[in-house]
């Protein structure tokens, strides 16, 4: 079965306890990340615990929605059927501004897949996927 829309080509994210709360900021069209309470180290994706102090309290802070392509890959093969109309596309890690170390898993949209280059500025876009679902997605800025 061949897939039209992004709900049904690529899988949606899964909210547990630890992502919730960055999946429903999405959904306001705001990006933020977990911010460790005691210590102040930012961290992404989110986990239970710091890293730096081991300190399980937790807060979210707003970050900026602009960065640079820290790497990429450019898919052609299509690994599932759904995918076979939808290649090449982009998979791409974002370093947002402002952070020392937060990177973003998400795709380049508005560019030729083939165009997206290491260290090039993207900001962030909103697809609203469906109405529990909002995904951040970059385009070159
Ligand atoms: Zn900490």
């Amino acid at each position: 079965m061949r897939g039209t829309t992004r709900e049904e080509i690529f899988p949606l994210p899964e909210k547990g306890i630890d992502t919730a709360p960055f999946w429903e900021a999405c959904n306001r069209h705001e990006l933020v990340v977990q911010q460790c309470a005691d210590c102040g180290a930012l961290r992404h994706p989110p986990t239970p615990v710091c890293p730096d102090c081991r300190s399980y309290e937790v807060d979210w802070a707003d970050v900026p929605g602009t960065g640079e392509i820290y790497t990429y890959t450019t898919t052609h093969y299509a690994a599932s059927p759904a995918h076979e109309d939808h290649t090449p596309y982009n998979v791409s890690i974002v370093l947002l501004d402002g952070t020392e170390d937060i990177r973003l898993i998400t795709q380049v949209v508005d560019i030729d897949p083939e165009s997206v280059e290491i260290g090039m500025p993207v900001e962030v876009v909103w697809e609203d996927v469906n109405e529990d679902t909002t995904v951040p997605l970059f385009r070159p800025s």
